[in-house]
């Protein structure tokens, strides 16, 4: 049970992702080029590779870490915006030593504005932001409430879930998508059902 801040937890996500790699690749080649599942893939065995667990590391370094691995390691539109959520989030949490529920709402939150100052898209353009702006929401509302660091991120998955599978109906406004126009409804948004499953698995870690 450690959250989102261990090498472990992140060790976590790169198996799940690693599980869930031909799911997304199908995904992003019905909208897109094909290549999501393949460049998280790489970007997460990058991850496993290079985040060690020192002992002593902050939540911060762990963070960064994760994100300069993505970051150089995962191309595509996924690879910056992924890096920047996380290199965000770090710095919302700061040099603290541990999370609690109000820092782990908080650095969700951070990474939602990474994402979107990096990639400029709204709710409803069909993106990773259908996914992770509900994610912040919920958390932000669980945190409030004084809930746990498991039932946050257990909140914030089950609406990032939800934001992923209304992403379904909609027309892409941003990335590769938006190239097809009115052809790219009717599919799951790639980038949205892997932050949905990302936070699937930092919510299991939690537990
Ligand atoms: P590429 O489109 O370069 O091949 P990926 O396939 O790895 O990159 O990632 C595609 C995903 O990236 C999309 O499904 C979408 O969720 C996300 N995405 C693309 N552009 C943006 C953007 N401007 N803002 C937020 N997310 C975006
Ligand atoms: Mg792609
Ligand atoms: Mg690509």
């Amino acid at each position: 049970c450690d959250g989102a801040g261990t090498a472990a937890a992140w060790l976590r996500v790169a198996g799940v992702v690693r599980e869930h790699c031909d799911e997304l690749v199908r995904l992003d080649r019905a909208i897109g080029d094909g290549d999501h599942g393949e460049n998280l893939r790489r970007g997460f065995d990058a991850v496993v590779d290079r985040v060690t667990s020192a002992e002593g590391d902050t939540p911060r370094a762990v963070l960064r870490q994760v994100a300069a691995t993505l970051i150089s390691t995962v191309g595509g539109a996924a690879g910056p915006l992924y890096g920047t959520a996380l290199l965000r989030a770090g710095n919302a949490i700061g040099d603290r030593p541990d999370l609690d529920a109000t820092a782990v709402a908080a650095a969700l939150e951070a990474a939602l504005e990474g994402v979107v100052a990096r990639g400029r898209a709204e709710p409803g353009d069909k993106t990773m932001v259908d996914a992770l702006r509900p994610a912040v929401l919920a958390a932000a509302a669980a945190a409030e409430r004084g809930a746990t660091i498991a039932e946050v991120l257990a909140e914030a998955s089950a609406a990032a879930d939800a934001g992923a599978q209304a992403t379904v109906p909609l027309v892409a406004r941003k990335g590769r998508a938006s190239y097809l126009g009115e052809r790219s409804a009717g599919h799951l948004d790639p980038g949205a059902r892997s932050t949905a499953l990302i936070l699937a698995s930092l919510a299991g870690s939690a537990a």
